[in-house]
């Protein structure tokens, strides 16, 4: 890599070989975190990859990067301060016009051309839409292993490889997948499973300006116009400090307006496990767990939940868990922080009564 005039910034060199069976795995070095940025706004499941990037290299004794791409100034050098804030030792940037919107086609490239060039062991993404389109034509296109959808990501000493755990056969085992043979080793993460950072408003870090040759005229895939989603907002379950869900205990659809009571008053959001979303209880953007939404709040209150696993690998990284079961022997009952015995049709209104009267918020009826 050489250096160029400016302090703090370095340009990249000419491309290498990725890394298949036959070529020099240890040539590889370093922590890579895929940093989301869309439409000037950074995902902050970057920042939660960003925090566990920083671990797995501090393991390693390797440096963290992160990979900012986009169009214009303001917004990447934004996300480079705040990826260094988070953790990153060095940011590999790309500006370029044609990265102004998401297109699989530019994206891939620039993201294979600096892997290509500058070998880094392991690459971390988010798994958003976003995250899981690029992280897999990335692979395909460099031809190594991605785990998706991990739930922990660790160091093999022996290996040095990414030991990387997942749900698997329907939530109801864990398998953990190495990839010994290629590299980088690939893996993307949902948001929330991971736990913020905390950062560091006083932390720096070295800018790495890369440039890949991008060509408008080369991009099958044109944006003829932007239309915002209009429940982009609604739902923000992922990152609410108070959630309320219900589940089948409720009994009838007409009852989880006890619920949504309930997560008004302590100003959270509500959700609800798979059958009820699958019943059209609430919208499946609301559910809970391994095959709806991961979920980090201070506090969560289960109401008529039994605690399946695919239910508890949503919830089980909150503060505090209250359940609310008619059944002592329930699996909720033993990962809760505080078990409720009773009858969530009697517990919840009281509960939001109490809470009203206490918190002063005022409840549409
Ligand atoms: C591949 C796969 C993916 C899945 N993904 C998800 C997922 O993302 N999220 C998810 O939630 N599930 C998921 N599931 C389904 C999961 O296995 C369970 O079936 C589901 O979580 C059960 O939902 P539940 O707790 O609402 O209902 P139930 O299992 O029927 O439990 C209802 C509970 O309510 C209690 N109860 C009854 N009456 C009352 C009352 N009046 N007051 C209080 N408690 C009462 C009962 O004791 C019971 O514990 C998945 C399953 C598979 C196979």
């Amino acid at each position: 890599m050489s250096h160029d005039e400016r302090p703090g910034v370095a340009s990249a060199a000419a491309p290498r070989r990725a890394g298949g069976a036959d070529t020099d795995l240890g040539a590889w070095r370093g922590v890579w975190v895929f940093v989301e940025l869309e439409r000037g706004r950074v995902h902050p499941v970057s920042w939660e990859l960003i925090g566990e990037g920083r671990k797995l290299a501090d393991h390693l004794g390797v440096s963290l990067s992160g990979v900012v791409m986009g169009p214009d100034e303001a917004a990447t050098s934004q996300a480079c301060d705040e990826a260094f804030r988070h953790g990153a030792d060095a940011v590999h940037l790309v500006r370029d016009p044609v990265l102004a919107h998401y297109r699989t086609d530019p994206y891939t490239q620039s993201l294979t051309e600096l892997v290509e060039r500058n070998q880094p062991e392991i690459l971390l993404l988010g798994a958003t839409t976003l995250g899981r389109d690029l992280a897999g034509a990335v692979a395909t296109t460099l031809g190594t292993g991605l785990t998706a959808d991990c739930t922990e990501l660790r160091i093999d000493d022996e290996t040095r490889s990414l030991a990387a755990t997942r749900p698997t056969f329907g939530g109801t085992l864990l398998c953990t997948i190495h990839t010994l043979e290629y590299r980088p080793q690939m893996a993307t993460v949902r948001p929330r499973v991971m736990a913020m950072p905390k950062r560091d408003p006083s932390r720096t870090g070295t800018i790495v300006e890369e440039r890949v040759a991008l060509a408008e005229d080369d991009v099958v895939t044109k944006i003829l116009s932007y239309i915002p989603d209009a429940d982009a907002d609604k739902a923000q379950l992922a990152y609410a400090d108070v959630v309320v869900a219900g589940g089948r205990g409720l009994g009838k659809p007409e009852n989880f307006r006890l619920v949504r009571e309930l997560a008004e008053v302590l100003g959270g959001e509500y959700g609800g496990s798979r059958p009820v979303a699958q019943a059209g209880w609430v919208s499946a953007d609301r559910q809970i767990g391994q095959t709806g939404r991961t979920i980090r709040p201070k506090l969560y209150i289960a109401a008529g939940i039994s605690g399946a696993i695919q239910h508890r690998v949503g919830v089980e990284g909150a503060d505090v868990i209250i359940a609310i079961n008619t059944d002592p022997k329930a699996p909720i009952m033993d990962f809760a922080t505080f078990a409720v015995v009773g009858d969530a049709l009697q517990i919840l209104p009281a509960l939001t009564e109490a809470l009203r009267e206490r918190l002063g918020r005022r409840v549409a009826a």
